[in-house]
């Protein structure tokens, strides 16, 4: 049979599903012997039943009941007695810690009658008042919904009426008073009594805590923490001990070891005479623990052996909560610290130094997340600063620059050594130019996969997306948000980290971590300015070797420029997975793809080609170069077509004005005309990828020559140049058939000319629904596959990625649809279903197929894992986070 209730001596650690993570801990501390006030924790099970029926099952009552006869029992106190009471507190305990956001009730068992058995047992008549006080004070407010002001009100009012500065100066009279204007607050509030029986107390405050799973305060803090709504909340019963009972008595937390430098030593504070709520409200001063020592040399030594015992327990980083009743020591709480991005592998190889743990277990406890904030540059965060607005965090990092509107801006001040930020409504490929040059790029609208954030991540360049608060008008040269209008060559700040906006100059700080990264060791140990940050690049690099050495995937990077592929390489990128061969024909260069799109005659297209030919064989020798002896895999032009056209509307409206003022242009006239005949109405799903290919064959038939050409001639200067032709948008194996026939006649034709053998690898992206359905017909024909995980997300879901972030996905993710964007971590049952298929089906036809993924998900922590899983041969993501991407294979192999 389930069971509800788990007394502290039944459970332990690992039940954190069940128990939530206080208690899980509270019953492992118990299990290993060490002072744990008696309690039990009624599961999360229970909340959900609850949630679900709206009532508490039957059963809980019954199993609650036997637990605190059985503490009762051990105690020889009954709850709510009127000689020596038990009283118990009511915490809240998810699986993963919400601090703060869920309710906590103390004292609970207090009443007109325990009160008096209260001040008895303590000897301290006011100590008990004050406990019965802030019973219903807290009772009042959290069970019974009444708002805290009116209590607080009145706490104020007894402190003026007896001429009281503190609530410490308030005598047992003032208190006992204070309880009975707190009691009829209760009742003109709530028209009923505070609740004198002991269990009702209990009762209600248990279902208050369930309650609090869902207030407004804690869905936000799941929503933003990626906890799923449908967990629930455990709850704790604990026998109540008191720091606040005189001088020998007191609260505090510690750390088993400094969280931030992971150093052995004695780290926490110590409040005298007081409870857990006053330090957290910092009434008064706190001592640091190593005092304690003079205080309460027994408490103090059983403290430092239980740090000790839970450190080895536990092997890792600890805090504690603890009281001392009276010269005992209780620990309420311990759970593995949490700690900064440094101290995490700080903490991780001091403790493999220790023995404690392997170099395993480090890298386990190091995540990608927590690297990849070492290596931005940062804002110094005690600078002062004027926030604008906060928007989408889109690409990591922390640029300060002058406010521009346009490319022509964006070159003419960067051309004057000015730094500058590009701010749009949104990016498109025309914008290119200015994003190359500014420091960070801030929009209006769109998502974490628009065109702004894919391009500001593929560049490293911080990007802030989405402020739908700033008012962006090119046309005025003006933004507005906040109240203020700021104009061009103003100075802002854009922190893509955190999203945050800010006005003016904030300074930013290099990150040494990157140093290391970019140019070894050496290098980043120069950066260091201190001993700290020195042992923090020396335990990075012990982590990043180590992950190294365990991964079986490979990372390569997305890289479309030589200078993309020296980055990724200095970096660890053991290839390119993807260049996307369209976005060397941005910029100056669109105007050649649309020739070639628009040309109406064959000589004119193959005029337009022709022209094409050096220029992308030079682009790829540069390629190749940098890369050379790593595989480079080079996708074939794969433009949504609307991105190489001039726009519809735009060259319309040029055509009629002109047509009015009798100034027509025969040429524009005909463009018109052509991009009338190319419009689509959706691009995304139109003329791209193979299809366009496949009309246009002297468009990919450049493209290969050129490869082929660029092949020839780096191996005849003695380089080891490795191209991979890959066919973008494939979805059906006969596609694939004639591009792989037309490529094999020109290698075989290019090769044959220059007397080298050209048998380059030719496989495809798997990016549709259909090519990973029929994955095992495309294999055929393929030497590779590479998941196209932006796509097949696209496709999966029928979302377009470019407009649906912005649309609607704030409230999917509030009405727990979706829980983190599909376009940012693989949707496992989904498009993580079509690559699971994909890869199983390729491989039933060829087995051993080299497979990699090359979607943004493919730097993306929680993904790597899934495509480690999955048996993904490698991961390719941006030159910025292949490091994470390397750390992330690591860990996914341990
Ligand atoms: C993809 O679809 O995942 C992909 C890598 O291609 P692109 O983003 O260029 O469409
Ligand atoms: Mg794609």
């Amino acid at each position: 049979m389930s069971r509800y209730v788990y007394p502290f001596d039944q459970g332990d650690k690992d039940q954190k599903d069940l128990l939530g993570g206080k208690g899980a801990n509270l019953a492992e501390m118990t299990k290993i012997g060490l002072p744990v006030p008696p309690g039990f924790t009624i599961t999360t099970q229970a909340c959900r039943a609850y949630m679900k029926d709206g009532h508490v099952p039957p059963e809980l009552r019954v199993e609650v009941t036997m637990a605190i006869r059985e503490i009762e029992d051990r105690m020889g106190r009954r709850l709510g007695d009127f000689h020596d009471p038990l009283l118990v507190s009511v915490r809240s305990g998810a699986k993963f810690s919400m601090p703060g956001m869920m309710e906590t009730v103390l004292n609970v068992g207090l009443n007109d009658a325990s009160v008096k058995g209260l001040a008895e047992f303590s000897g301290d008549e006011r100590f008990a008042w004050d406990s019965y006080r802030r019973l219903i004070q807290m009772f009042g407010r959290t069970v019974l919904g009444i708002d805290g002001d009116l209590f607080a009100e009145a706490l104020e009012e007894a402190k003026r009426a007896s001429g009281a500065i503190t609530d410490v100066d308030l005598s047992a009279a003032d208190l006992k008073g204070l309880v009975e204007r707190f009691k009829q607050i209760v009742r003109e509030q709530r028209g009923r009594d505070f609740p004198q029986h002991p269990r009702e107390q209990l009762d209600m405050a248990i279902e208050a805590v369930f309650d609090s799973w869902n207030t407004e305060r804690a869905r936000l803090y799941r929503r933003r923490e990626r906890i799923p709504h449908d967990l629930g909340t455990a709850v704790n019963v604990v026998t109540m001990v008191f720091g606040n009972l005189g001088e020998s008595s007191g609260t505090g937390v510690c750390f088993t070891r400094d969280p931030s430098t992971g150093h052995s030593g004695v780290y926490g504070d110590y409040l005298a005479n007081a409870q857990g709520e006053d330090v957290v409200a910092g009434i008064r001063n706190t001592l640091p623990l190593a005092e304690l020592e003079s205080l309460d040399k027994t408490s103090y030594g059983e403290l430092l052996q239980a740090m000790r015992r839970l450190e080895t327990h536990y092997r890792d980083l600890c805090d504690i909560e603890f009281t001392i009743e009276r010269g005992t020591l209780w620990l309420l709480q311990t759970r593995v610290g949490k700690r900064t991005a440094a101290a995490a592998f700080r903490v991780a190889t001091q403790l493999v130094d220790e023995h404690l743990i392997t170099m395993d277990e480090a890298i386990a406890r190091c995540t990608g997340a927590q690297l990849s904030q070492l290596l931005f540059p940062q804002f110094d965060a005690t600078a002062e600063r004027e926030l604008l607005t906060k928007a989408m965090p889109a690409s990591p990092g922390a640029a300060v620059g002058e406010i521009v509107f346009d490319n022509a801006q964006a070159l003419e001040r960067t051309g004057e050594g000015v730094s500058v930020i590009l701010v749009r409504r949104e990016t498109n490929p025309d914008d290119l130019q200015g994003m190359i040059v500014a420091s960070g790029v801030l929009t209006s609208r769109g998502g974490k996969t628009s065109h702004a954030a894919v391009v500001a991540r593929g560049m490293g360049k911080c990007a802030v997306v989405g402020a739908e608060e700033i008012d962006v008008d090119p046309a005025a040269q003006e933004m507005r948000v906040a109240g203020r209008v700021l104009t061009a060559g103003e100075t802002i700040a854009i922190d893509g980290s955190t999203g945050e906006v800010f006005l003016g100059d904030v300074p930013v700080e290099d990150s040494p971590v990157m140093v290391y990264i970019a140019a070894g060791l050496e290098a980043g140990l120069a950066a260091a300015e201190d001993e700290a940050t020195a042992e923090l690049i020396h335990a990075v690099d012990r982590v990043m070797n180590h992950a190294d050495a365990k991964r079986r995937m490979q990372v390569r990077a997305n890289a479309d420029t030589a200078e993309d592929a020296r980055r990724a390489r200095v970096r660890g990128a053991q290839g390119i997975g993807l260049c996307r061969t369209e976005h060397q024909f941005l910029g100056d260069r669109r105007r050649d793809i649309e020739r070639v799109v628009l040309a109406e005659a064959d000589d004119e297209r193959e005029a337009a080609l022709a022209e094409l030919l050096p220029v992308q064989r030079q682009d790829f020798i540069e390629l190749l170069e940098a890369m050379d002896g790593l595989p480079a895999t080079i996708r074939l032009i794969d433009p949504p077509l609307h991105e190489f056209l001039p726009d519809l509307t735009d060259l319309a409206v040029k055509v009629a004005r002109a047509e009015d003022e009798g100034t027509v242009d025969e040429r524009d006239v005909a463009l018109l005309a052509a991009v009338r005949r190319m419009h689509e109405a959706n691009p995304m799903l139109g003329l791209r990828g193979v299809r366009l290919g496949l009309k246009l064959p002297g468009l990919f038939a450049l493209q290969i020559r050129a490869i082929a050409e660029a092949t020839v001639q780096l191996r005849k200067s003695g380089k080891d140049p490795r191209p991979e032709i890959m066919v973008p948008l494939v979805g059906s194996v006969r596609e694939l058939h004639l591009v792989r026939e037309q490529a094999e006649a020109i290698l075989a034709e290019v090769g044959a000319a220059h007397d080298i053998r050209l048998d380059l690898p030719i496989g495809c992206m798997i990016e549709l629904p259909r090519a990973a359905l029929t994955a095992h017909r495309i294999a055929e024909e393929a030497d590779f596959f590479s998941f196209g995980t932006n796509d097949l997300t696209q496709t999966a879901w029928g979302f377009s990625r470019d407009d649906v972030e912005g649309a609607f996905f704030a409230d999917y993710l509030e009405n727990g649809v979706l829980t983190i964007s599909p376009f940012e971590t693989i949707d496992s049952d989904g498009a993580g279903a079509l690559v699971l298929t994909g890869v199983a089906g390729g491989r039933s036809t060829v087995p051993g197929l080299h497979i990699g993924v090359c979607g943004e998900h493919g730097g993306d922590p929680e993904s790597i894992h899934f495509f480690h899983d999955a048996g993904l041969d490698y991961v390719s993501c941006s030159p910025f986070r292949v490091p994470i991407a390397r750390l992330e294979a690591g860990r996914a192999a341990v």
